[in-house]
């Protein structure tokens, strides 16, 4: 059940005399179900990968399908909905709302699709249970730790069920025990709510949490680890 195929993909930045190739030819496929990371270190073309994939950037060639639908020719108009319907969102510095509760905060996605409140409170209560926000979820985010910020940011990309969760470093910020907890989290997200997610970090003890790594330096996946596939136990 393929949910993204990225098909021989190249960017370039800049004009004529002064172009940089920030991908060369990245080909991936991430079926329902996956924990992807893709480990790199800066400057390899992570965040323009998941750019290009997200729409926020456009590929210079090559194809991005995501859920059978081919995002590399779709209209600007209907890339709106694209990124509301199938994906969620999780950054390095969280991108919370600080006029806005934990609760808020989440169900701000769900309110503007005009889901019901008493719908929307029980998504938000699994979300909240299954990530150990309950007890922050009246708070505003300066007054949660960058962990729990970060678990809220995590409900708020999870509850709206997007066939693809991408996380731009999502450690980035984070001290090593609140790293290792919302690693957990995305853990549990992955096996529990079964979200498909696609991580991309320089830092290997983050990478280290997804099922299967690619590895990028200058814009080529030059290797790939599946975790529970060592050969020397057959
Ligand atoms: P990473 O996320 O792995 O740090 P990036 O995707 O940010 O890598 O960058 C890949 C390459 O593309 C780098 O050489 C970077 O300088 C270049 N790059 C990224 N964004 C732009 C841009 N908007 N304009 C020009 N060059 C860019
Ligand atoms: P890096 O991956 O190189 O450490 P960042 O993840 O901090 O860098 O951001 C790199 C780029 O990712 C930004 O220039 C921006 O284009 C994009 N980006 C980061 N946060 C957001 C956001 N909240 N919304 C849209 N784009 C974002």
């Amino acid at each position: 059940d393929n949910i993204l195929s990225v098909q021989n993909i190249e960017k370039y930045y800049g004009k004529k005399g002064n172009v940089t190739k920030a991908l060369d030819g990245i080909s991936l496929n991430i079926d329902k179900g996956e924990f992807l990371g893709i480990m790199g270190p800066s400057g390899s073309g992570k965040t323009t990968l998941l750019n290009c994939i997200s729409t926020i950037d456009k590929v210079t060639t090559g194809e991005i399908i995501v859920n059978d639908k081919n995002i590399t020719k779709m209209r600007t108009k209907k890339l709106d909905k694209f990124r509301r319907d199938e994906l969620g969102f999780i950054f390095q510095d969280f991108n919370l709302l600080d006029t806005l509760t934990g609760y808020e905060n989440i169900a701000l996605a769900l309110t503007i699709q005009e889901i019901n409140p008493k719908k929307i409170d029980n998504l938000i209560k699994k979300v909240a249970e299954t990530l150990e926000i309950s007890p922050v979820l009246n708070k505003y985010p300066y007054e949660m730790s960058g962990g729990q910020q970060q678990r809220i940011a995590c409900a708020r990309a999870i509850v709206t069920e997007p066939s693809l969760v991408l996380a731009d470093e999502p450690t980035g910020a984070l001290d090593s025990k609140s790293s290792r907890l919302l690693l957990e989290s995305f853990e549990r997200l992955n096996k529990e709510l079964e979200a498909t997610i696609l991580l991309v970090t320089h830092d290997a003890f983050t990478a280290s949490y997804a099922n299967r790594i690619f590895f990028i330096k200058d814009g080529k996946i030059f290797n790939e680890l599946v975790k529970g596939n060592d050969s020397r136990k057959e």
